[in-house]
Protein backbone atom coordinates (compact mmCIF):
# COMPACT_ATOMS: atom_id res chain seq x y z
CA UNK A 1 0.00 0.00 0.00
CA UNK A 2 0.98 3.54 -0.45
CA UNK A 3 2.76 4.89 2.51
CA UNK A 4 0.58 8.05 2.32
CA UNK A 5 -2.43 6.42 2.04
CA UNK A 6 -1.37 4.00 5.00
CA UNK A 7 -0.88 7.03 7.04
CA UNK A 8 -4.08 8.45 6.39
CA UNK A 9 -6.17 5.64 7.48
CA UNK A 10 -4.77 5.14 10.62
CA UNK A 11 -5.41 9.15 10.77
CA UNK A 12 -9.05 9.03 10.34
CA UNK A 13 -8.92 5.78 12.40
CA UNK A 14 -7.47 8.18 14.94
CA UNK A 15 -9.91 11.00 14.80
CA UNK A 16 -12.87 8.79 14.59
CA UNK A 17 -11.68 7.56 17.95
CA UNK A 18 -11.13 11.40 19.21
CA UNK A 19 -14.63 11.96 17.85
CA UNK A 20 -16.43 9.13 19.67
CA UNK A 21 -14.26 9.78 22.92
CA UNK A 22 -15.29 13.78 22.82
CA UNK A 23 -19.13 12.76 22.18
CA UNK A 24 -18.76 10.63 25.24
CA UNK A 25 -17.21 13.54 26.96
CA UNK A 26 -19.66 16.28 25.56
CA UNK A 27 -22.84 14.20 26.47
CA UNK A 28 -22.52 14.36 30.13
CA UNK A 29 -24.50 17.29 30.75
CA UNK A 30 -27.48 15.94 28.86
CA UNK A 31 -27.30 12.44 30.24
CA UNK A 32 -26.89 13.70 33.37
CA UNK A 33 -29.99 16.04 33.45
CA UNK A 34 -31.59 13.31 31.95
CA UNK A 35 -30.95 11.11 34.73
CA UNK A 36 -31.87 13.74 37.27
CA UNK A 37 -35.86 13.91 36.11
CA UNK A 38 -37.07 11.09 38.37
CA UNK A 39 -35.48 12.64 41.67
CA UNK A 40 -36.90 16.18 40.82
CA UNK A 41 -39.97 14.33 39.88
CA UNK A 42 -40.21 12.65 43.24
CA UNK A 43 -38.90 15.78 44.71
CA UNK A 44 -42.08 17.37 43.79
CA UNK A 45 -44.08 15.12 44.77
CA UNK A 46 -42.84 14.74 48.18
CA UNK A 47 -43.35 18.36 48.32
CA UNK A 48 -46.86 18.27 47.57
CA UNK A 49 -47.11 15.52 50.13
CA UNK A 50 -45.60 18.02 52.70
CA UNK A 51 -48.39 20.77 51.84
CA UNK A 52 -51.11 18.60 52.34
CA UNK A 53 -49.97 17.23 55.78
CA UNK A 54 -49.14 20.74 56.75
CA UNK A 55 -52.93 22.12 55.97
CA UNK A 56 -54.30 18.77 57.63
CA UNK A 57 -52.68 19.65 60.78
CA UNK A 58 -53.52 23.27 60.36
CA UNK A 59 -57.23 21.58 59.69
CA UNK A 60 -57.03 19.56 63.27
CA UNK A 61 -55.56 22.30 65.27
CA UNK A 62 -58.58 24.97 63.81
CA UNK A 63 -60.80 22.18 64.85
CA UNK A 64 -59.12 21.46 68.20
CA UNK A 65 -59.72 25.25 68.94
CA UNK A 66 -63.03 24.94 67.83
CA UNK A 67 -63.96 21.86 70.25
CA UNK A 68 -62.45 23.62 73.35
CA UNK A 69 -64.63 26.95 72.32
CA UNK A 70 -67.47 24.34 72.66
CA UNK A 71 -66.23 22.88 75.71
CA UNK A 72 -66.29 26.14 77.59
CA UNK A 73 -69.58 27.09 76.38
CA UNK A 74 -71.20 23.59 77.27
CA UNK A 75 -69.47 24.53 80.81
CA UNK A 76 -70.83 27.76 81.21
CA UNK A 77 -74.49 26.69 80.10
CA UNK A 78 -74.22 23.67 82.81
CA UNK A 79 -73.16 26.49 85.61
CA UNK A 80 -76.14 28.82 84.45
CA UNK A 81 -78.72 25.66 84.97
CA UNK A 82 -78.86 26.84 88.81
CA UNK A 83 -80.11 30.11 87.87
CA UNK A 84 -82.86 29.43 85.80
CA UNK A 85 -86.05 29.93 87.18
CA UNK A 86 -89.34 29.05 85.24
CA UNK A 87 -90.26 25.51 83.67
CA UNK A 88 -89.83 27.43 79.85
CA UNK A 89 -86.57 28.88 80.46
CA UNK A 90 -84.92 25.61 82.01
CA UNK A 91 -86.47 23.46 78.73
CA UNK A 92 -84.69 26.58 75.80
CA UNK A 93 -81.67 25.95 78.33
CA UNK A 94 -81.29 21.97 78.21
CA UNK A 95 -82.00 22.53 74.29
CA UNK A 96 -78.88 24.77 73.99
CA UNK A 97 -76.60 22.42 76.08
CA UNK A 98 -77.88 19.84 73.61
CA UNK A 99 -77.21 21.54 70.69
CA UNK A 100 -73.61 22.42 71.91
CA UNK A 101 -72.82 19.09 72.72
CA UNK A 102 -74.30 17.65 69.42
CA UNK A 103 -71.50 20.05 68.06
CA UNK A 104 -69.08 19.00 69.95
CA UNK A 105 -69.73 15.44 68.95
CA UNK A 106 -69.62 16.59 65.10
CA UNK A 107 -66.13 18.14 65.96
CA UNK A 108 -64.66 15.21 67.93
CA UNK A 109 -65.57 13.30 64.38
CA UNK A 110 -64.39 15.95 62.18
CA UNK A 111 -60.83 15.73 64.46
CA UNK A 112 -61.23 12.02 63.79
CA UNK A 113 -61.35 11.59 60.70
CA UNK A 114 -58.53 14.61 59.98
CA UNK A 115 -55.92 12.74 62.66
CA UNK A 116 -56.87 9.15 60.19
CA UNK A 117 -56.04 11.28 57.16
CA UNK A 118 -52.58 12.75 58.72
CA UNK A 119 -51.94 8.90 60.08
CA UNK A 120 -51.91 7.87 56.07
CA UNK A 121 -50.64 11.48 55.13
CA UNK A 122 -47.75 10.25 57.07
CA UNK A 123 -46.99 6.84 56.07
CA UNK A 124 -47.36 8.34 52.21
CA UNK A 125 -44.63 10.92 53.16
CA UNK A 126 -42.33 8.46 54.30
CA UNK A 127 -43.03 6.24 51.23
CA UNK A 128 -42.37 8.97 49.03
CA UNK A 129 -38.77 9.80 50.82
CA UNK A 130 -37.73 6.44 50.90
CA UNK A 131 -37.77 6.64 46.94
CA UNK A 132 -36.64 9.97 46.71
CA UNK A 133 -33.64 8.31 48.75
CA UNK A 134 -33.36 5.59 46.40
CA UNK A 135 -33.93 7.95 43.34
CA UNK A 136 -30.61 9.91 45.11
CA UNK A 137 -28.56 6.74 45.43
CA UNK A 138 -29.49 5.42 41.95
CA UNK A 139 -28.26 9.27 40.31
CA UNK A 140 -25.19 9.11 42.22
CA UNK A 141 -24.37 5.73 41.28
CA UNK A 142 -25.26 6.90 37.55
CA UNK A 143 -22.69 10.10 37.89
CA UNK A 144 -20.19 8.17 39.24
CA UNK A 145 -19.96 5.70 36.34
CA UNK A 146 -20.33 8.58 33.94
CA UNK A 147 -16.92 10.20 35.82
CA UNK A 148 -15.41 6.90 35.26
CA UNK A 149 -16.20 7.09 31.22
CA UNK A 150 -15.37 10.56 30.87
CA UNK A 151 -11.97 9.95 32.99
CA UNK A 152 -11.26 7.03 30.78
CA UNK A 153 -12.19 8.74 27.44
CA UNK A 154 -9.89 11.45 28.40
CA UNK A 155 -7.12 8.84 29.45
CA UNK A 156 -7.61 7.47 26.33
CA UNK A 157 -7.78 10.57 24.02
CA UNK A 158 -3.90 11.84 25.88
CA UNK A 159 -3.04 8.87 23.77
CA UNK A 160 -4.46 8.62 20.91
CA UNK A 161 -3.33 12.22 19.95
CA UNK A 162 0.27 11.44 21.00
CA UNK A 163 -0.22 8.70 18.62
CA UNK A 164 -1.95 10.93 16.04
CA UNK A 165 0.85 13.92 16.08
CA UNK A 166 3.42 10.60 15.28
CA UNK A 167 1.59 10.61 11.92
CA UNK A 168 0.92 14.37 11.44
CA UNK A 169 4.76 14.48 11.76
CA UNK A 170 5.69 12.55 8.96
CA UNK A 171 2.91 13.20 6.44
CA UNK A 172 3.59 15.06 3.77
CA UNK A 173 1.78 18.65 4.27
CA UNK A 174 -0.30 18.92 1.34
CA UNK A 175 -1.98 15.84 2.04
CA UNK A 176 -2.40 16.44 5.45
CA UNK A 177 -4.42 19.73 4.28
CA UNK A 178 -6.89 17.66 1.74
CA UNK A 179 -7.25 15.24 4.67
CA UNK A 180 -8.48 18.15 6.83
CA UNK A 181 -10.76 19.99 4.92
CA UNK A 182 -11.92 16.50 3.77
CA UNK A 183 -12.71 15.79 8.02
CA UNK A 184 -14.61 19.42 7.96
CA UNK A 185 -16.84 18.45 4.82
CA UNK A 186 -17.01 15.38 5.31
CA UNK A 187 -18.80 15.31 8.67
CA UNK A 188 -15.56 13.69 10.33
CA UNK A 189 -15.04 11.45 7.52
CA UNK A 190 -12.56 11.81 5.29
CA UNK A 191 -10.89 8.77 4.46
CA UNK A 192 -13.53 5.46 3.35
CA UNK A 193 -13.30 2.11 2.52
CA UNK A 194 -14.45 1.61 -1.44
CA UNK A 195 -16.67 -1.47 -0.81
CA UNK A 196 -17.68 -4.00 -3.72
CA UNK A 197 -17.36 -0.96 -5.94
CA UNK A 198 -19.41 1.45 -3.62
CA UNK A 199 -17.95 4.61 -1.55
CA UNK A 200 -18.90 4.18 1.94
CA UNK A 201 -18.39 7.35 2.55
CA UNK A 202 -21.45 8.58 0.34
CA UNK A 203 -23.12 5.08 -0.89
CA UNK A 204 -22.96 6.39 -4.63
CA UNK A 205 -21.15 3.86 -7.01
CA UNK A 206 -17.93 4.01 -7.98
CA UNK A 207 -16.78 4.28 -12.02
CA UNK A 208 -15.01 0.89 -12.63
CA UNK A 209 -12.55 1.83 -13.63
CA UNK A 210 -11.44 4.08 -10.54
CA UNK A 211 -12.47 1.01 -8.48
CA UNK A 212 -10.07 -0.76 -10.67
CA UNK A 213 -7.31 1.92 -9.60
CA UNK A 214 -8.64 2.49 -5.94
CA UNK A 215 -8.05 -1.55 -5.66
CA UNK A 216 -4.12 -1.40 -5.94
CA UNK A 217 -4.04 1.04 -2.91
CA UNK A 218 -1.13 2.67 -4.90
CA UNK A 219 -2.39 6.08 -5.38
CA UNK A 220 -4.15 8.84 -3.25
CA UNK A 221 -7.39 8.78 -5.00
CA UNK A 222 -10.97 10.46 -4.48
CA UNK A 223 -14.56 10.14 -4.76
CA UNK A 224 -16.01 11.64 -7.40
CA UNK A 225 -19.23 12.20 -5.35
CA UNK A 226 -18.05 13.20 -2.00
CA UNK A 227 -14.25 13.63 -2.91
CA UNK A 228 -13.35 11.52 0.46
CA UNK A 229 -10.11 9.33 -0.42
CA UNK A 230 -10.77 6.00 -0.97
CA UNK A 231 -9.13 2.91 -0.46
CA UNK A 232 -9.88 -1.12 -0.89
CA UNK A 233 -9.53 -3.95 1.92
CA UNK A 234 -8.68 -7.27 0.47
CA UNK A 235 -9.90 -9.40 2.56
CA UNK A 236 -6.60 -11.41 3.00
ZN1 LIG B 1 -18.12 9.09 -1.79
Amino acid sequence: MERHLKLLISLQEFDSLILEKQLIINGVPSKTSEAEVPLEKAQAVLDKMKQRHESLGKKKRDKERELDDINEKIMKLKARTAEIKTNKEYQAHLKEIESAEKERHALEDEILIVMEEIDVSSKEMRLEEARLKSEKVTLEVFREKLKGEVLEAEKELLTIREERTKIVDVIDREIYSLYMSLIESGNGIAVAEAKEGVCQGCNMNIPPQLFVEIKSNEEILQCPQCHRILYYKSDS
